[in-house]
């Protein structure tokens, strides 16, 4: 009798957790139909990246470098000195 009981439990216990879990993924799933437009955003984090740096792109080479690198010459942007006087 109590193996039969036993058993019983195991399986209102796995019925349970199942149901539960489903439960789960359904609220989940509203949440995300109801910010369609929101992207992933990880937590802690803003959208603003406050670290990016603005890319250039080296007139002779071609090359994108950070604007900090930046060598002007002829009214043209260069990634260094050496293809400034090119
Ligand atoms: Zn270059």
């Amino acid at each position: 009798m109590t193996r039969v009981l036993f058993w019983l439990a195991l399986v209102f216990l796995v019925l349970f957790a199942i149901r539960s879990k489903i439960r789960g993924m359904q609220q989940r799933a509203r949440a995300q139909q109801q910010q369609p437009s929101q992207p992933f955003t990880p937590p802690g984090r803003t959208r603003e990246l406050p670290d990016a740096e603005l890319m250039l792109c080296c007139a002779h080479c071609g090359v994108y470098y950070p604007a900090s690198e930046n060598v002007q010459a002829k009214g043209h942007d260069y990634c260094s000195h050496a293809h400034a006087t090119l």
